[in-house]
């Protein structure tokens, strides 16, 4: 039995190989993980499927580190997808969805926050307030992004000594990224 951590929108396998299983989707004929967990593969009953990292809901703290993915961004703030909180091996209850005002960013001024994050980017995002509105920072080292894709054509973006460039066009592309972007460690998740 292979294992590996994925996250939500990794492409799997295909629908010629395997059959969508839990934790999985299907689209065009490629399996991809509907959540954050483990890649397996059911030998068995030939099917993908992804064990959740998370298991009990949990309501968000103040100071809670958290998973989010990236459903929008402005000038002045990014909209955010809470879909795991670091370290509690559960999942979100209740309102998902957060902001990072652009002055939350980094430490350094920021003019405009859509230059820092693009859609479908995953961060990793500290909890600053949680009525009446989910609120987030990335201000601290270990914050901002952990995987981003290129925005020409959607392949992983690499981490190099001058920024991030995609793995299959060379585009290169700025992010503000956490100190660990790239090694996604299921233990600082
Ligand atoms: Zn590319």
């Amino acid at each position: 039995m292979k294992q590996k951590l994925v996250m939500p929108g990794d492409q799997l396998s295909t629908s010629e190989e395997l059959l969508p299983g839990d934790g999985t989707f299907e689209e065009n004929g490629i399996i991809k993980a509907a959540r954050i967990g483990t890649y397996v593969v059911n030998e068995k009953h030939r099917t993908a499927e992804v064990k959740p990292a998370t298991s009990v809901p949990v309501m968000l703290k103040k100071g809670d580190l958290v998973i989010g993915r990236v459903n929008s961004t402005r000038s002045t703030m990014i909209i955010v997808e809470v879909v795991h909180v670091v370290g509690k091996r559960r999942s979100v209850s209740g309102d998902t969805d957060a902001t990072i005002h652009v002055k939350e960013i980094a430490p350094g001024y920021i003019k405009d926050a859509s230059t820092e994050y693009k859609n479908e980017d995953f961060i990793r995002a500290k909890v600053i307030q949680v009525t009446p509105s989910i609120q987030l920072q990335t201000k601290d080292r270990n914050l901002g992004a952990i995987k981003a894709l290129c925005t020409k054509c959607r392949h992983p973006l690499i981490k190099k000594s001058q920024g991030l460039e995609c793995e299959n066009c060379g585009h290169k592309e700025h992010r503000r990224i956490a100190d660990d972007y790239g090694a996604l460690d299921i233990d600082k998740l």
